[in-house]
């Protein structure tokens, strides 16, 4: 059997979440298809909501929605680490805790608000 084409998205925020939830939809029943999506922090950030915070009109924790409440019971592997290079000739995202291989990556990890 052939090896399972494995899709990266690098960075869960408004872009790697909805890229994954629409990937999760077309590949939902294909097992020839592994997506993971690479995440530093365990929960997406609602950004357009954090002038609200920086207010002190609502708390940091209201504009948190954890990955496992978004990707939960899906076919869609959610991994805590920092990536901190992309091999695209090699096809390999490194982060600090291990390497992933992927045959197509989706890059989405956004910028830094100062
Ligand atoms: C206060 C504020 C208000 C805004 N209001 C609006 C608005 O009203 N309307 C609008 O259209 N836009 C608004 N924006 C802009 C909008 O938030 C951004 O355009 C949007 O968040 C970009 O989405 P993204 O998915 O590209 O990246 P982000 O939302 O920045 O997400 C990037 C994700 O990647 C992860 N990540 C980054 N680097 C790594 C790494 N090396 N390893 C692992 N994970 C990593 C981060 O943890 C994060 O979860 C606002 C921004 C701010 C700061």
């Amino acid at each position: 059997m052939a090896e399972a084409k494995k899709i990266v998205i690098l960075g869960g925020g408004y872009g790697g979440v909805w890229a994954g939830k629409i990937l999760e939809k077309r590949f939902r029943k294909d097992s020839g298809v592994e997506i993971t999506l690479i995440d530093r922090k365990p929960f997406h950030t609602l950004m357009t909501e954090l002038h609200e915070v920086a207010g002190w009109r609502t708390e940091p924790e209201s504009v948190q929605v954890h990955f496992k409440k978004i990707f939960g019971a899906k076919k869609i592997d959610v991994v805590l680490d920092e990536v901190v290079s992309v091999d695209f000739k090699g096809k390999k995202a490194v982060g600090k805790a291990r390497s992933y291989d992927f045959d197509y990556i989706i890059v989405g990890a956004g910028a830094e608000p100062e």
